[in-house]
């Protein structure tokens, strides 16, 4: 049955999502439950958080009736026995310092810079790796994330020596996680002897706590201090912790004093967390603190065509800035948006069109704002915005004041519906539709150069969207 689910979804999704998906081995199945196993948290985080929707979908067509699915993760070979090095990565000697391209990769015990005995603390936690997926290259970056995302860079191509420590704060699903991994990735890249290490608030609480009553706090001392470029995730969650804060504070110390790149994010500034010691509070804001605002529109858009060139939707321009102007705080909820768009499509075996996008979405949307652009709306606005006559926009007359606006309104006639060019010109006084293509054209160029030309179509898309 299993391989019969894994077809249905091998139809619909890129190749690049599948493979998430190969690895994972069905445990066991009952009326109403399919419990999965993963891999690895990484990889149970990533398919619960991407594909679970779809999933559920495919096992729905697949057996019938629907089934909650359950996602665990496989344990895999723990290292616990004395003499079972099961690292793929040479593990160093005791004493001895790891000399080779460390990641620390929590979970499967490999390259930890530790004796055996005490392995239980490298695999405390298990989704530590870089994920390969979050770079720079697939960051879109806007207004509301350029500062963050040059300062990452910055850090990134010159870790310890200029922002230190680097911290980052923004609301959820903003892309401080995919910035940190972006940061750790290009640091390997360009310096594969470093050792990165990732780990999130919770997963290092779990480690200090465990070394403490494990009685193991030098082995952690050791792992922490070994470490060149030290990302924390979501550092709010060591509100009230003291144990942990007060361990948090040496390592931060050792690091910062040899010059070892410290990158910290949280949902808030350092100032606004509650219940973090004063003096780790201070450290925080040391180097760089730098804030990451949900993305207008346009960014929105740029995203959602990233994620479909990426995971190769073929997506119509309006379907996604239908979505990009309906979800407009999570980024995480905007691409899930996309692939559940994509994937219900392709279950009913229908073409994405903003109609199919507010029936698969009508939970999602806030206020079921389900109404369609027309082109007269558009025209409306348009004419309204640049204080000319809704005639202007269908007359012969060619200056520059009327023909720039009518221009601009064509372009958002093929953005925003999904008429076609003859309709278009026809709708804007019986123009030609090669008219329509060059005003299309035109405007799609400029506004790569024109900042000014940019905002004008995010603010008239605003509008218009919410009429
Ligand atoms: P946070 O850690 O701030 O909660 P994440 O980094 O986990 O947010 O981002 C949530 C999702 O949105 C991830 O899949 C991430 O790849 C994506 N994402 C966030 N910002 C961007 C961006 N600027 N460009 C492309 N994808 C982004
Ligand atoms: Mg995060």
């Amino acid at each position: 049955v299993w391989e019969q689910i894994l077809d249905n979804m091998k139809e619909q999704l890129a190749a690049s999502a599948f493979k998430w998906l190969n690895p994972v081995k069905p445990l066991s199945l009952t009326d109403s439950e399919l419990v999965l196993g993963a891999q690895n948290a990484m990889s149970k985080e990533w398919i619960t958080s991407h594909y679970l929707t779809i999933l559920e979908d495919a096992v729905a067509d697949v057996l019938g009736t629907p089934h909650k699915i359950v996602m665990k993760v496989i344990e895999a070979e723990k290292p616990e026995e004395p003499e079972a090095p099961a690292a793929p990565v040479r593990r160093p000697a005791k004493g001895e310092n790891p000399d080779q391209g460390t990641l620390f990769q929590e979970g499967n015990g490999a390259s930890a810079p530790a004796e055996t005995n005490d392995m239980h603390i490298m695999a405390a936690g298990d989704s530590s790796s870089l994920n390969p997926k979050y770079t720079f290259d697939t960051f879109v970056t806007g207004s509301s994330n350029r500062f963050a995302h040059a300062a990452a860079m910055a850090v990134a191509e010159s870790p310890g020596k200029v922002y230190n420590p680097f911290f980052m704060y923004g609301g959820v699903g903003l892309g401080k996680t995919h910035l940190m991994h972006a940061i750790g990735n290009r640091v390997l890249q360009n310096h594969p002897e470093m050792r990165v290490l990732y780990v999130s608030s919770e997963q290092f609480t779990n480690e200090i706590i465990r070394s403490i009553q494990e009685g193991t706090a030098e082995k952690f001392r050791q792992k922490y201090r070994n470490i060149d470029v030290l990302l924390v995730d979501d550092v709010q969650f060591l509100s009230g912790k003291t144990s942990t804060q007060e361990e948090f504070f040496h390592t931060f110390n050792t690091l910062h004093d040899a010059q070892k790149q410290i990158i910290l994010s949280s949902d808030r500034p350092p100032r606004e967390v509650e219940r973090l010691e004063d003096r780790l509070r201070s450290r925080f804001e040391w180097g760089l603190i730098t804030d990451i605002q949900a993305p207008d529109l346009e960014t929105r858009i740029a995203i959602l065509k990233n994620k479909a060139q990426l995971d190769h939707f073929s997506v119509p321009n309006d379907v996604m800035v239908y979505i990009a102007s309906r979800i407009d705080s999570n980024i995480r909820e905007l691409e899930g948006a996309l692939t559940r768009v994509v994937a219900y499509a392709s279950l009913i075996k229908r073409p994405v069109t903003t109609d199919l996008v507010a029936e698969a979405l009508k939970d999602v949307f806030p206020n079921n704002k389900t109404k369609e652009v027309t082109m007269e709306v558009i025209q409306e606005i348009v004419a309204s915005y640049f204080k000319i006559k809704i005639d202007d926009l269908h007359a012969k007359k060619r200056t520059r004041s009327i023909a720039y606006p009518r221009q601009i309104a064509m372009y958002l006639c093929r953005e925003l519906t999904d008429t076609s060019l003859p309709q278009i010109g026809n709708f804007f006084g019986g123009r030609d539709h090669t008219t329509v293509l060059h005003a299309c054209d035109k405007i799609n160029k400029e506004k790569e150069s024109d900042k000014k030309l940019g905002s004008i179509l995010t603010e008239l898309i605003e509008r218009i969207q919410k009429m």
